[in-house]
């Protein structure tokens, strides 16, 4: 008995050795990571493998000669085994690529790819630093997505950077998609004179040697595209939201006149925390550009803001604190969920000023009737040719019937559950139709297919929902 016991336990115990062995971790079955992250819109944007977890995006600019010097360090986890991954770069000419310190070939693919093959393959689950040194004059044109996205210079010789869907890869190395959040700081050195803006808080600037250098850091996730970074010499001033939210703005010469309407910040910022809930972000402000450029954009703590922009625009954009920074899309077909929601905090502001948004709709109902081309637009799933197309005139409408049909406690309860239940992270259209009918405590697909799916205008019943109807 005794013998037959001891090897019993052996037999056990070396079983148990060989299962949780620590010098012999499970085999690895590396492969590259994916080219694209899978937005069906941008199917090259972004890449798979790894989730980036930071940015420390290190840049030197001279404006003189426009030319950026980088040194970024993405911090990330590898989501597979991975024996090489991508990154995207637009331009600029790649000096080294170091994994976890050790050198790493790399290659250029395509317009935006930056393949990177580590010393060693990386296991899934494990977090890696990838260091990427570079330089170059970064490009204004990309090849896609319109004339503004990328790097621009001012007049007088700064340089400023917009652009949705692209805009980081212009001047960083970077996974280049809203699926991928990060954390993101940016050191910039500049000429003694010139003045560095970007997103976050600002951690004070030194000078030494005619050289300033500035660090921002903004602690919340952010897209991508809602990073920036303005060079120029600025008039900045600095206060705070009551809560202590430091707000820095900085206008650009020519823009000095505009300090009265970025001085309404924190009157803007109650206004919307009346409607959305708390401030989401950890700063507040903004960059305000005397360029003609086509459009402001919503960069995340601090909108940039194109020289026409006014009172409206700063509500706009700083409701995309909510919609679209804090809760960002998932894909770009959803990006009724950015600026359905920005363009209708436009018309709660008026609202606010005494206007009867009742009496709006219809008379905007009345005018746009006929009109078989603006109803004819999708606010989902509209294709890629089509975004940013009837989110900002037919969204409004469908947001103010949305209100009507859900009534006011539900339609406050939507907007504070959707920011809350997603900030700092993604949502997606499904995710918000669910919602939307959780909070009416009745199946609201109908509708909801009716005014953002529909290619004509909505039948009666869902165009005068509630006290909209005669
Ligand atoms: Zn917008």
């Amino acid at each position: 008995m005794r013998s037959r016991r001891i090897a019993v336990l052996a037999l056990t115990g070396v079983l148990a050795l060989s299962a949780c062995s620590p010098d012999e971790p499970p085999p690895m079955h590396p492969a590259p990571g994916a080219s694209g992250g899978g937005d069906p819109y941008f199917p090259d944007d972004g890449n798979g493998g790894y989730d980036a977890l930071d940015y420390h995006v290190d840049v030197g600019y001279d404006p003189a000669s426009g030319r950026l010097d980088g040194d970024t360090t993405v911090t990330a986890k590898a989501t597979q085994d991975l024996s090489s991954f991508n990154l995207d770069l637009r331009g600029l000419d790649v000096a080294s690529v170091d994994v976890d310190g050790q050198p790493a070939r790399f290659t250029r693919e395509k317009q935006h790819e930056l393949v990177v093959t580590p010393s060693g393959p990386l296991r899934a689950g494990s977090t890696f630093k990838t260091r990427v040194r570079y330089s170059g004059v970064p490009a204004k044109t990309p090849h896609e997505g319109g004339p503004e996205n990328g790097w621009a210079k001012t007049e007088d010789g700064g340089a400023y950077l917009v652009g949705e869907p692209h805009s980081a890869s212009f001047w960083y190395p970077v996974n280049e998609t809203p699926r991928d959040k990060a954390t993101f700081s940016v050191t910039a050195h500049v000429p003694e004179g010139w003045t560095v803006l970007s997103n976050g808080r600002e951690q004070g600037n030194t000078t030494k040697d005619g050289k300033t250098t500035t660090t921002w850091t903004e602690p919340n996730p952010i897209a991508s595209y809602l990073t920036t970074i303005a060079i120029d010499k600025f008039t900045v001033k600095r206060s705070a939201l009551p809560d202590g939210t430091p707000i820095v703005s900085a206008y650009a010469p020519g823009a000095e006149a505009r300090e009265a309407t970025g001085d309404r910040l924190p009157e803007v910022i109650a206004f919307l925390e009346s409607k959305f809930g708390p401030y989401p972000q950890s700063a507040a402000g903004g960059i305000y550009l005397d360029e003609d450029i086509h459009f402001s954009l919503e960069t995340q703590t601090r909108p940039t803001y194109a020289k026409w922009a006014e009172i409206l625009t700063v509500v706009h954009e700083n409701a995309h604190q909510w919609f679209g920074d804090s809760v960002s899309l998932n894909s770009w077909s959803d990006i009724c969920l950015n600026e359905c929601f920005a363009s209708y905090a436009q018309w709660l502001w008026g609202e606010r000023e005494g206007q009867n948004l009742d009496d709006r709709y219809r008379a905007a109902i009345e005018i746009t009737r006929g009109s078989t081309d603006f109803w004819a637009q999708k606010l989902v799933d509209m294709g890629q040719e089509h975004l940013f197309q009837g989110v900002y005139d037919k969204g409004i409408l469908a947001m103010h019937a949305l209100r009507r049909e859900l009534g006011e406690p539900a339609f406050a309860t939507l907007l504070h559950d959707w920011v809350t239940q997603h900030r700092g992270a993604n949502g997606t259209w499904a995710e918000f139709e669910k919602l939307v009918s959780r909070v009416a405590g009745r199946d609201l697909s109908g509708f909801l297919a009716d005014w953002f799916k529909g290619t004509k205008l909505p039948a009666d019943r869902n165009l005068y929902p509630g006290a909209l109807r005669p």
